[in-house]
């Protein structure tokens, strides 16, 4: 087989960089982020789209059990991307679960994203998602943008909110618009850049008022718009804020220092475009990402990526595995040949697709922030780097640590290989991880999670992918921690006796302990022992 030549063209490459914008939405739970997902895409003219993200949790004709349990909750276990154009730009929205159940799947994008947008509740402020989520974006310091939904409903004080995001989160917070008055005296917002009201209408069909130009704070004509109470507090607001001397720096934004701050109402499209304009002429392109080899530039010619996600049965009817590969650099050709860098060897790329809910589309080319759903027998992890020339290694995906562990019962032992492919391939996905005892009373699997939900989607999917009925028995540890001594030792270690060893799937050895104060005492009476908390 011959590779085919790929001839990039470098202007054209280059220009496909500077136009993707990819980023993810995270929020806690009910914020409003499918809400505000839905009105992006309707503002960024991908209107049929906006009904398959809502389709996505209302669905009520879902095929598979597992999808209809995510109906059920109302939340969305799966994390695709969305691809969209907008005013020029090539748009890819991770999307990212909100529940934190399935938080393992949402750490993943976002490390492969390259911003993100921060819902939060005008009357919640930072919930406990958002906190961990903002702080794994934080790690990587992707910028960040913050939309406080909500205005329409009572809420907290602006100020108090701004507060919060820098006490809490340790980030500058600097608004881009002010809210004038709040929940049902609310009237609009001030837009502090580009000196101009947006006045909000409650309408039915949550339609809203264009801007109305002002020249500035003391322009006589905005006490007439909002109101002599609500101008004065407004006066009051700004002067308070310029006193505060927080101002915007593109810089400081991009280093992820500073959020910028609207205000807006999603579900009532309020504040909507401004917002998308910003979010597309702040949001970075592509940036240079940390390889074996140093910095790998988008633009470099060779292709690279890097998988992050990988999906059992995406179509129940073709029961296939996909992996999800971020295209880091060069120009993504369907039928590539690529070098897999952990497996040493070419591998022919022959399907590759984009997903849109649940229709998939042939890819012939894609660029640097793009998606691309790669079938999957079985050969990629997540993590993975696919390169084209120079061989490269991108630094691994973190995994995170299990909390919850319970015994999986194969009701029908007939169906034993359907068992175990289930499992090994639900493990791939990377949100479950199998153990066995080391001891040899019990045989059974058992299954190690971050969000004990996980537990249900496994008994789900095993049901209705695989055609096996199982069932749970919950064990009491509460972490996992990977053994690393010396085999002759290991004999003489001495365990909490509640703890209990088991293997994962490649056999090193892993201590299920019932607290931290056993990891500790562990640790305290055999000098020498490591405790890994990730294999
Ligand atoms: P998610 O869980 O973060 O995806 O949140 P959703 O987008 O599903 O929104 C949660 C709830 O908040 C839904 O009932 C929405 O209709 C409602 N909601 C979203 N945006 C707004 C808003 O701007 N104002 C009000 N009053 N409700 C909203």
């Amino acid at each position: 087989m011959t590779q085919p030549t790929i001839k990039v063209n470098d202007d054209e490459l280059e220009y496909e960089v500077a136009r993707r914008r990819t980023f993810a939405i995270i929020s806690h739970p009910d914020a409003g982020k499918t809400t505000l997902t839905e009105k992006l895409l309707l503002y960024a003219g991908a209107v049929e789209l906006a009904g398959s993200v809502r389709a996505r949790k209302n669905q009520h004709h879902a095929t598979a059990d597992w999808m209809e349990m995510e109906q059920q909750r109302g939340i969305s276990i799966t994390t695709a991307a969305l691809q969209f154009d907008c005013r020029g730009y090539r748009i890819n929205l991770l999307d990212t679960p909100g529940h934190q159940d399935f938080s393992e799947d949402t750490y993943r994008t976002l490390m492969v994203t390259d911003s993100a947008v921060m819902v939060l509740d005008s009357a919640k402020g930072i919930e406990p998602q958002t906190r961990k989520l903002f702080q794994v974006c934080r790690l990587r310091r992707t910028p960040i943008l913050t939309f406080i939904n909500k205005l329409d409903r009572p809420g907290r004080e602006p100020l108090a909110l701004l507060d919060e995001i820098e006490q809490e989160l340790g980030i500058g917070s600097v608004p881009m618009n002010w809210p004038i008055g709040n929940g049902p005296s609310f009237k609009g917002v001030y837009d502090l850049a580009k000196q101009q009201v947006l006045l909000f209408e409650r309408t039915h069909h949550g339609q809203h008022r264009a801007p109305v130009q002002v020249h500035d704070l003391y322009d006589p004509q905005l006490a007439i718009l909002v109101g002599q109470d609500e101008y004065q507090q407004l006066v009051d607001e700004i002067e308070l804020l310029a006193a505060a001397g927080s101002s915007f720096s593109e810089e400081a934004f991009l280093t992820g220092n500073i959020t910028p701050v609207f205000f807006g109402s999603a579900i009532n499209n309020f504040g909507l475009e401004p917002f998308l304009q910003t979010l597309l002429d702040l949001a970075p392109a592509p940036g240079p990402r940390m390889s074996s080899d140093g910095l790998i530039e988008p633009t470099s010619p060779g292709f690279t990526g890097q998988i992050f996600k990988i999906q059992a049965n995406m179509d129940p009817q073709h029961r296939d595995r996909v992996a999800f590969l971020r295209v880091c650099s060069g120009r993504f050709e369907k039928d590539m040949q690529l070098y897999h860098s952990r497996l040493k060897r070419k591998v022919r790329i022959t399907r590759a697709y984009r997903f849109f809910a649940r229709e998939r589309e042939i890819v012939e080319e894609a660029y640097p922030g793009d998606v691309v759903g790669l079938a999957n027998p079985g050969l990629f992890n997540i993590g993975d780097t696919l390169c084209d020339g120079k061989v490269i290694r991108f630094e691994d995906i973190p995994r995170f640590t299990p909390e919850h562990f319970c015994l999986l019962h194969n009701r029908h032992i007939a169906k034993y290989k359907q068992f175990n492919k289930g499992i090994e391939q639900l493990e791939e996905e990377g949100a479950t991880q199998v153990l066995y005892f080391t001891d040899s009373l019990r045989k059974e699997p058992v299954l190690a999670a971050v969000g004990e939900l996980q537990f249900d989607v496994v008994v789900a999917r095993l049901n209705s992918e695989y055609g096996v009925d199982v069932s749970t028995e919950r064990l009491p540890f509460t972490c996992a921690r990977w053994v690393e001594c010396n085999l002759e030792k290991l004999s003489d270690i001495i365990w909490p006796s509640r703890s209990k060893l088991a293997r994962d799937r490649e056999g090193r050895l892993v201590a299920l302990f019932s607290s931290d104060w056993e990891v500790n005492f562990c640790l305290e009476k055999n000098p020498g022992l490591i405790l890994k908390e990730l294999g």
